[in-house]
C-alpha cells in the first residue's frame, strides 16, 4: 500500500525501524495491549532520558497531557492563561476546556517564540498561568519566564510538542522548574508513537492527579488490578476523569523510538547545517539559531521569503509541490482562525510579528529519513524557484 506519489518528497515522514515493528508484534502476542508493562517502561525510560528526579506520565496525545496539566494546577472558568498566537490550536483549545480565557501574545522575531517582554503587560489579577511553546524545537528562555512567574505567583506549563530533545543555556527542556512539560509523539513529531504524549513534572501532586485523571478518575490503574498480583476487582472513582491513557501498542513504538531520538536529532541537525550554508545566499531569512552549546531539536526548519520576489509565499509552495516537494506553514496564527478571532476579538494588527512571519514563511522538509540527495533536491528546487 503506497501512500505517496512516486518520487514525491513529503513534508514529513516517521522513521520506523524493524525494532518498533518487532516490539509491536511482541506486544500484540503478549495478551496485554492497553496500558500496562510497556507504558510503564516507556515512562521509566523517559524519566531516565531526561536525567531522573521527575515523573513521566504517558498519555494518548500531547493535547491530553496539556489538558491534564491545566486540570492538575486547578485552572477554572474565567481564569486567564497567557500563551503565544504563533502555535497550533491545541495549545489554546485546552484552556477553553475549562471555560478559561486564552490571552495571546505576539512572538519575538529573533526566536519566533513568545515575546517575553510582552507577557508582563498582559498579566492581570485573573492570570493563573503562562504556557510557552518551544517553537520548531528552539527552546524558550524558561528562566526568564520563571522569574515573571515567581514575581506574579503564576504557574508555568510548557508546550514542548516540538522540543525533544532541546536545551536552553545547558538545561534540557523537561528539566526546568516549571509545573509541567508536555511532549508530543504525533506522527510527524521528532519521535512518534502514532498518537501519544508525555507529561513530565517534578511535582508529585501534579503527577498523581494526572495519573488518576488520565483514566476515568480511578484511584488504581487497570494494570495493577488485572495482572493477578492482587484479587484486583476494587477501585474507587474520586473525580470525573478522562480517557487519556497510552496503550502498550503505542508505548512499544515509543520505547524503541526513544533509544534513537538523539540520533534522529543529529540527522536533522545535519540537514539544518546543510540548509544553513547552502541557502544563506538566497533572498530568504534563515530560522533563528540556538545559543552556542545548546540543542535545537530541529522539528521545523522555517524560512522567510524576502518581499518583492517574483513569487509570493503561496506560489512558492505551489511550485515546490510541482517540483515534487511537500512544504508546510507554521503556523496559521490563532488570531487568523475564525473561532479565535470571532470569540475573543483577536486581530492581526495586535500581532504584527506573528502576522508578518505567517505571511512570508515556509517550512521545508527536515526529518531523519531524508537522504543527503533529497536535502540537495530541496535546495535545488528552492534555488530554481527563487533565483533562476
Ligand atoms: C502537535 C502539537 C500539539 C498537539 O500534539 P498532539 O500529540 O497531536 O496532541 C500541541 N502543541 C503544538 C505546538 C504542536 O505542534
Amino acid at each position: 500500500m503506497s501512500t505517496f506519489k512516486d518520487n514525491f518528497l513529503p513534508f514529513a515522514l516517521p522513521e520506523i525501524g524493524e525494532e518498533e515493528i518487532a516490539d509491536v508484534v511482541d506486544c500484540l502476542r503478549s495478551g496485554w495491549i492497553t496500558t500496562g508493562p510497556r507504558a510503564k517502561k516507556f515512562e521509566d525510560d523517559f524519566t531516565s532520558f531526561l536525567g531522573g528526579s521527575l515523573e513521566s506520565v504517558a498519555v494518548n496525545s500531547a493535547t491530553a497531557g496539556l489538558h491534564l496539566a491545566l486540570e492538575a494546577i486547578g485552572i477554572k472558568s474565567g481564569d486567564e492563561v497567557i500563551t503565544t498566537t504563533h502555535t497550533f490550536t491545541a495549545t489554546a483549545e485546552v484552556i477553553r476546556y475549562f471555560g478559561a480565557i486564552p490571552v495571546l501574545v505576539d512572538i519575538d522575531r529573533s526566536t519566533l517564540n513568545i515575546d517575553i517582554d510582552s507577557i508582563e503587560k498582559k498579566i492581570t489579577s485573573k492570570t493563573k498561568a503562562i504556557m510557552p511553546v518551544h517553537f520548531g524545537g528552539l527552546a524558550v528562555d524558561i528562566p526568564a519566564i520563571m522569574s515573571l512567574a515567581k514575581k506574579y505567583n503564576l504557574r508555568v506549563i510548557e508546550d514542548a510538542a516540538h522540543a525533544l530533545p532541546a536545551s536552553f543555556n545547558g538545561t534540557t527542556v523537561g528539566s526546568f522548574q516549571t509545573d509541567a512539560t508536555i511532549f508530543s509523539f504525533y506522527a510527524n513529531k521528532t519521535m512518534t508513537t502514532g498518537e501519544g504524549g508525555m507529561l513530565v513534572t517534578r511535582d508529585q501532586k501534579i503527577a498523581e492527579r494526572a495519573r488518576v485523571m488520565r483514566l476515568h478518575g480511578m484511584d488504581r490503574n487497570v494494570f495493577d488490578r488485572f495482572t493477578g498480583k492482587t484479587p484486583g476487582w476494587y477501585y474507587e472513582v474520586i473525580a470525573p476523569g478522562y480517557k487519556y491513557n497510552m496503550t502498550d501498542i503505542a508505548a512499544a513504538i515509543g520505547i524503541q523510538q526513544l533509544k534513537r531520538v538523539k540520533i534522529f536529532q543529529q540527522k536533522r541537525a545535519q540537514i539544518a547545517e546543510t540548509y544553513n550554508s547552502l541557502l544563506s545566499d538566497l533572498p530568504v531569512t534563515l530560522p533563528p539559531m540556538p545559543l552556542p552549546g545548546d540543542t535545537h531539536s530541529w522539528h521545523l526548519y522555517v524560512i522567510q521569503l524576502d518581499s518583492n520576489l517574483k513569487v509570493d509565499r503561496n506560489q512558492f509552495i505551489e511550485k515546490m509541490f510541482e517540483s515534487g516537494i511537500g512544504c508546510g506553514v507554521h503556523y496559521i496564527p490563532l488570531h487568523e482562525h475564525p473561532y479565535w478571532n470571532k470569540v475573543f476579538g483577536f486581530q492581526k494588527e495586535m500581532f504584527p510579528v506573528s502576522q508578518d512571519i505567517y505571511e512570508s514563511s515556509v517550512s521545508i522538509p527536515i526529518y531523519s529519513k531524508m537522504s543527503e540527495d533529497q536535502t540537495h533536491q530541496v535546495i535545488h528546487s528552492i534555488k530554481s524557484i527563487l533565483v533562476d
